[in-house]
């Protein structure tokens, strides 16, 4: 029998909508895989390569087929199969001596980023919230810029900004887009074509990145910079704006709190009732800004005996500090360069950036991001087709109530950051954590830095480590329980972002794997707690999208299970964030200056050199190459790599290092040299590549660890990390390069 079935594909590729696929099933076997029809137009023949490949993926002859229990030492590979029962009881009787003996919240659970539908991100965080357990929460990686976005426009990082971005076939409207250390070339696999259909439109698309990426090579431009210098030319191109009064001035008084006035040494908003005061020109005085008709930006002067000056002045300040000769000095862009960049983004009508993950991944990632988006707000571009910041493409936010299904009856796990985990786990604070169940992710492969002390404390801090995944990846091969999962066709789900799709078991599970939602079914009842998974997955289905949103009022999973996907909007025009012009902070403005961050020196965007790569640094001197890890197009972080199209595509991983720093140390193209420092060490070929910048050597993330000759990249990264990011600065490292003698 032949059959012709749509499902959704679901990864950590940021496509906005994610590609519906058409899959082919003779007699109970997957034959074909395809793009899937939308119900509007635009959207026709969606999907990448690794879309296609999930057919390899689901047929993998390295897929897990029965739970595996741990029977030698950890990491060394040795398993015995055994029946769900058998893993169920494991699983519960560990669980609950644990947890007597340390309390319920030392039993953690953790869900990367390996996929997005409801009942699969969200089936675990129901069972911890109803065993008192700690859920460990989005950060980590990729949450810098989002937590500085946070800071400045209220937009909660966990939905990375999407709220607050535009979408992808936005930037048709813009006359200049700045895409600003990324590289959507490579990682947007199906949404850059609009980028590509707006520069043919007579977008100007200008790409900033130290490396000549697949982008820079599209674009107008390319901007070189040092790596982890953003902060600083951000800063620069600021200080061009003001200091030539080349800004929207109405637009800043009226929705940024960069009128607003500061007690000068308490560095603290001034306030009457809690209204923030600001300086009125009628009225020659501090007024509420509710009162003030013509408030003034400039302002430094005393009052009452107090020096005061207002937010605007303190940017004026700090920004002089980069003038564009400076900024050559910091950033290595030539100061003509920085000039006319300034020019042509307040003279475009409008100019929108978009932030990538290369600005994401430093300690300071934050601020960056921050002085990226004064730009936007100074060039009045908030809230405006073509125009804005963005980190991940914007979405229309549909309020899904996860929390109904994730959090019955008010019952809610404990929280900790990826961070506060580690050192739950390594030094028992906030509260000791000695067991974890990990799914939808490999945090051991590169996710989690400085690999060997996570070797070394975290996992042997922890007493228990179960992991559900479809294969034994570099993080199941240190557990003690592994349990098999679905593939994207063997599971009943629904992904929501721009439309709403459902996600349907078109085939059996391979061998005993289960879904998710019927693995922690399973554990549920084996502790006792069965009835609160006793449903159909579509009554809970049905739960979570019965929302208030208007949008939503129709979409039932009787609807989904007939037409498949809706789109629930009344139009497919380009989401443009903050067409209202609400903004979600504690003033309700944009806020340049951030009174809560002052705790930590970071009420400003202040530019910090990089925490280790940087040529101030002491270790700069024995390792002066700037280590980046960008995506590669031909895996999801470490999703897809051990499939044989991407090992054809990729045989091997390779370090790539500019012609002249392969000369200075005598390496030849294709020689297999060392990456190293202090921390580790991986033996790897390198390839001679013109694109990268001198002082850099890149090695695309994601490659499994037995992939590398010897050792492997992760461990050369450190885990140092902000307390405003909650994200690791994978990118802020520095090695050297060696030829193995
Ligand atoms: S991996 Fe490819 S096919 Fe799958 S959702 Fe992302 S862009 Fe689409």
């Amino acid at each position: 029998m032949r059959t012709v079935e749509r499902t959704v594909c679901d990864p950590n590729c940021h496509a906005n909508p994610k590609c519906g696929l058409r899959a082919t099933v003779e007699n109970g076997r997957i034959v074909e895989i395809g793009p899937a029809d939308y119900p509007i137009e635009g959207f026709e023949n969606r999907i990448c390569l690794l879309g296609r490949a999930r057919l390899e993926q689901h047929e993998h002859p390295g897929r897990l087929t029965k739970p595996l229990k741990r029977v030698g030492a950890r990491g060394a590979g040795e398993w015995e199969e055994i029946t769900w029962t058998e893993a169920a009881r494991l699983f519960v009787t560990t669980h609950k001596r644990i947890a007597a003996a340390h309390g319920e919240r030392s039993v953690s659970f953790q869900q990367i980023s390996g996929a997005y539908g409801l009942l699969t991100r969200n089936s675990p965080v129901r069972y911890a919230s109803l065993t008192g357990a700690t859920v460990i929460r989005p950060s980590g990686i990729d949450f810098g810029v989002a937590k500085g976005l946070e800071a400045m426009f209220g937009i909660p990082a966990s939905t990375y900004f999407s709220p607050g971005g535009h979408s992808h076939d936005d930037a048709i409207n813009s006359e200049l887009t700045i895409i600003w250390g990324g590289n959507p070339a490579v990682t947007k696999r199906v949404d850059q074509v609009a980028l590509r259909r707006a520069r043919k439109a007579g977008t100007m698309l200008i790409c900033i990145d130290p490396v000549q990426s697949e982008t820079a090579k599209m674009s107008d431009e390319w901007i070189s910079l040092r790596p982890g210098s953003d902060g600083a030319l951000a800063w620069s191109l600021v200080h061009q704006l003001i200091s030539t009064d080349r800004f929207d001035v109405e637009f800043v008084s009226t929705h940024t709190n960069l009128p607003f006035l500061l007690d000068a040494e308490a560095a603290t908003v001034m306030c009457r009732d809690t209204e923030p005061l600001v300086w009125c020109a009628a009225r020659n005085t501090a007024v509420p800004v509710s009162a003030a008709s013509e408030p003034v930006l400039r302002v430094d002067r005393s009052l009452d005996g107090r020096r005061i000056v207002s937010v605007f002045s303190e940017i004026e300040r700090l920004a002089a500090q980069f003038s564009a000769d400076a900024a050559e000095q910091l950033t290595g862009v030539p100061a003509d360069v920085i000039e006319s960049l300034a020019t042509r983004y307040i003279e475009a009508d409008p100019a929108a950036i978009r932030i990538g993950y290369g600005v994401d991944r430093w300690y300071s990632a934050d601020l960056s991001a921050r002085a990226i988006a004064m730009l936007a707000c100074l060039g009045g571009y908030i809230g405006i087709p073509g125009g804005g910041v963005s980190l991940e493409g914007g979405n229309q936010s549909l309020p899904i109530k996860t929390a109904r299904f994730a959090m019955p009856g008010q019952r809610r796990p404990a929280l900790l950051s990826m961070m506060e985990a580690d050192s739950a786990v390594i030094d028992g604070t906030p509260y000791p954590v000695k067991m974890t169940c990990i799914s939808l992710g490999n945090p051991f492969n590169q996710v989690k830095p400085n690999r060997n002390r996570v070797l070394t404390e975290h996992i042997a801090g922890l007493d228990f480590i179960c992991v559900i995944d479809q294969f034994m990846t570099d993080t199941a091969k240190w557990a003690d329980l592994v349990l098999p999962s679905c593939s994207i066709f063997e599971k009943d789900d629904v992904v929501v972002d721009r439309f709403v799709q459902l996600q349907q078991r078109i085939v059996e599970p391979v061998g005993e794997a289960k879904s998710d939602f019927e693995i922690f079914r399973l554990l549920a009842e084996e502790y006792g707690i069965g009835e609160h998974f006793s449903e159909p997955p579509d009554v809970y289905l049905d739960d979570i999208l019965d929302g208030d949103s208007p949008q939503l009022v129709d979409v039932t999973m009787e609807r989904l299970r007939r037409e498949k996907v809706v789109f629930p909007w009344p139009t497919n025009d380009p989401y443009v964030g903050f067409r209202d012009r609400v903004f979600l902070t504690p003033s309700g403005r944009i806020e340049f200056f951030t009174e809560h961050l002052r705790a930590y020196g970071a009420e400003l965007p202040y530019f910090r050199e990089p925490i280790e790569a940087s040529p101030e640094h002491p270790l700069f001197e024995r390792f002066p190459l700037v280590l980046l890890s960008s995506h590669s197009r031909h895996r999801i972080h470490s999703t897809f790599a051990n499939l044989e199209m991407t090992k054809r595509s990729e045989p091997e991983p390779v370090v790539r290092v500019s012609p002249r720093d392969a000369r200075t140390r005598k390496i030849r193209d294709g020689e297999i040299v060392e990456v190293v420092n202090d921390r580790g060490r991986v033996a790897i070929r390198c390839a001679i590549d013109e694109t990268i910048r001198d002082g850099c050597v890149l090695i695309r993330e994601g490659h499994w660890i037995d992939d590398f000759i010897e050792g492997d990249p992760y461990g050369l990264t450190h885990d140092q990390h902000s307390p405003t990011t909650e994200n690791y600065a994978h990118y802020d490292v520095l090695v050297e390069l060696r030829r193995i003698p």
